[in-house]
This record gives C-alpha cells, sequence and structure tokens, in this order.
C-alpha cells in the first residue's frame, strides 16, 4: 500500500514545519543552545553516529496495520556519505524521519551520539533536531513571501540566536553555498536550484552533525542535481558532515561512499559505491547552461 504524492507532501511539508518549529519547545526543555553536556558522553571506543538495532516502524489504518520498518539494524559513522535507495513503499522515508528525530521506532532501539533516542519524549526529540539534524526535502520547503537571508535566519531563531549573530551566521551560510547576491530574493524569485541552495544553508546554519536529504534533487534537472551533489560532497569534505540522501536515480547514488537499498521495510544490499563520481569534475564536463538562473 503507497501513500505518494500529495500525501508524501503532506508529510514532508509537516516534517520540515516540525523541524523548524522547536520555538515552543525551546522554553519547555531548559538547556540553552550551546549547553549540550547532556550529549556528549560517547562510549569509549565508539565513534559510530547513528545506530538502529531490530527497529519495527507500524503505522495503524484504522484495523489495517502498515509495517513500514521489519527490523532494520544498521551503523553510520561520523563523516560518511550514503544513498538510500528502493522502491517506493520500502521505508526509505519512515527510516529518516527517525534517524532525524521526527518519528520513534514502534520496536527496536535508536541510538545518535550514543543517546537512545527510541525513549526520548517529543520535546527533547525536537532539542536533538534542532541541534543534531539539518533537513533537505525534495519540495525545498521555504516560506513564502520571505526572503532567502530571513528562511536561513528561522532554525537559529527557533534556537534563540542573537539578531546580528543571525544575520552573520545566515550571509555565511548562504555564501557556502554561492547565493551571496540572492539574500533578500524571495523563494519565488528563485530557480529550484536556487530554492533547493537556499534549503542547503537553512539546514547548515544550526551547525549540524548530520544532513538528511530526501530525495533533494527529484525536482531538479541534471545540471542543478549536479550543482546540490557539489555541495554535499564539499560539505563532506571539508567539514566531516555525515549526509544521507535519498534517491531514486541511480546517477545521484554514485555521488555517494555508500548505498544502502530498501526493499519491503528491510536493508536488502548495503555496499560501498566502488567508482565515486566527483561533482566537480562532473559539472565541468557537462555543457554550459545559462536558463536555470534568475527565473524570476
Ligand atoms: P518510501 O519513502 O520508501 O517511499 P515510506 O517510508 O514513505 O516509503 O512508506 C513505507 C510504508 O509505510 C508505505 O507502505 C507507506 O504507505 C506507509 N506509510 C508511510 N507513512 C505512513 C503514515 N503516516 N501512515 C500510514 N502509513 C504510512
Ligand atoms: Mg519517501
Amino acid at each position: 500500500m503507497h501513500l505518494r504524492s500529495s500525501q508524501d507532501l503532506e508529510v514532508e511539508a509537516a516534517g520540515a514545519a516540525e523541524a523548524i518549529n522547536m520555538s515552543s519547545h525551546i522554553e519547555a526543555i531548559g538547556p540553552l543552545p550551546g549547553d549540550d553536556s547532556r550529549e556528549r558522553k560517547l562510549p569509549a571506543g565508539q565513534d559510530g553516529l547513528i545506530r538502529l538495532e531490530r527497529v519495527h516502524k507500524t503505522y495503524r489504518l484504522g484495523d489495517i496495520e502498515v509495517h513500514a520498518l521489519r527490523g532494520v539494524s544498521l551503523q553510520i559513522g561520523r563523516g560518511e556519505f550514503v544513498a538510500i535507495m528502493g522502491p517506493s513503499g520500502s521505508g526509505k522515508s519512515t527510516m529518516m524521519n527517525i534517524i532525524g528525530c521526527l518519528d520513534r521506532p514502534t520496536k527496536g532501539q535508536y541510538l545518535l551520539e550514543g543517546i537512545d533516542v527510541s525513549t526520548v519524549d517529543k520535546p527533547g526529540l525536537a532539542d536533538i533536531r534542532n541541534k543534531k539534524v539539518g533537513f533537505v526535502f525534495q519540495s525545498f520547503n521555504l516560506v513564502p513571501r520571505t526572503s532567502a537571508l530571513e528562511n536561513v535566519e528561522l532554525p537559529m531563531i527557533y534556537a534563540g540566536v542573537g539578531s546580528s549573530e543571525r544575520k552573520r551566521r545566515a550571509r555565511a551560510a548562504l555564501n557556502e553555498v554561492g547565493l551571496s547576491n540572492r539574500e533578500q530574493s524571495m523563494p519565488n524569485q528563485l530557480s529550484g536550484g536556487q530554492q533547493q541552495r537556499v534549503a542547503l544553508a537553512r539546514a547548515l546554519v544550526n551547525n549540524p552533525s548530520l544532513i538528511l536529504a530526501d530525495e533533494p534533487t527529484g525536482a531538479l534537472d541534471t545540471r542543478t542535481s549536479v550543482e546540490v551533489m557539489e555541495i554535499f560532497q564539499r560539505l563532506n569534505r571539508e567539514r566531516n558532515l555525515t549526509v544521507i540522501v535519498v534517491t531514486h536515480e541511480p546517477d545521484i547514488a554514485q555521488y555517494a561512499k555508500r548505498i544502502i537499498q530498501f526493499r519491503d521495510g528491510r536493508i536488502h544490499r548495503d555496499f560501498a559505491v566502488e567508482s565515486r563520481k566527483d561533482a566537480t569534475q562532473v559539472l565541468a564536463e557537462l555543457p554550459p547552461e545559462g536558463d536555470d538562473e534568475d527565473q524570476s
């Protein structure tokens, strides 16, 4: 049974809204931004950033139980770049939602940096998410009629960062994705590729340990897709940022270091990419194309 298209989009939109709307939780949980003492303890000798142990997720639709995940065990270390593949309905987004602390397993254990997330309550999840995870979605999920700069500032507003620091960090993040000249542009004045880069900058500003991207190039043309992958590869290389990308495009998966294939709620294959593609090199070889810029 597949929930696709509009329903998928709704889930994504809700996820994004949740992911960036932490304001109501911040007061409730107490620890201020920067106080991450609680999360710092990693068991000795364990550098696994992500660890799933026999994770199940069951959705209930009236009388019907949908087994979205059927016992997934998985470890992902810091600095990995993983592509998640598999047919529609195989559990990819469900797993991303669990890894991103948008949802919890029905059964099994999930540890993020050594913290057992399966037992954390909702405000606690929001807190972890805000500090550790940056989300990127197929549909960009920018706030309309709000400038690129303000969109990038949003997660910092929820994290309680002061105005001038916010502006400084938002500008730096936009610069990092090559959009310094579009700070004041509204989303509808930007091309798809530019909107996705704003979304990437927004995902980066709280300095997450982990970037989760669910079909980030699904709505983009070839060149723009490679440009987005170039940014992921650069962040992964230069900042040792862990990147997990869901994609159904085999070409896109070749930019990752490791591919995990899902089938029917289980891991079907998990393997290293042998001849990994370098986005910078691919871009240099693609014919130049001017019409995806500035379609305002
Ligand atoms: P994928 O991302 O690989 O396409 P999903 O993780 O979105 O797969 O979905 C896995 C299964 O769980 C599908 O059968 C889907 O219909 C079902 N599912 C996903 N989200 C929900 C939900 N919120 N309620 C009920 N069923 C869901
Ligand atoms: Mg999905």
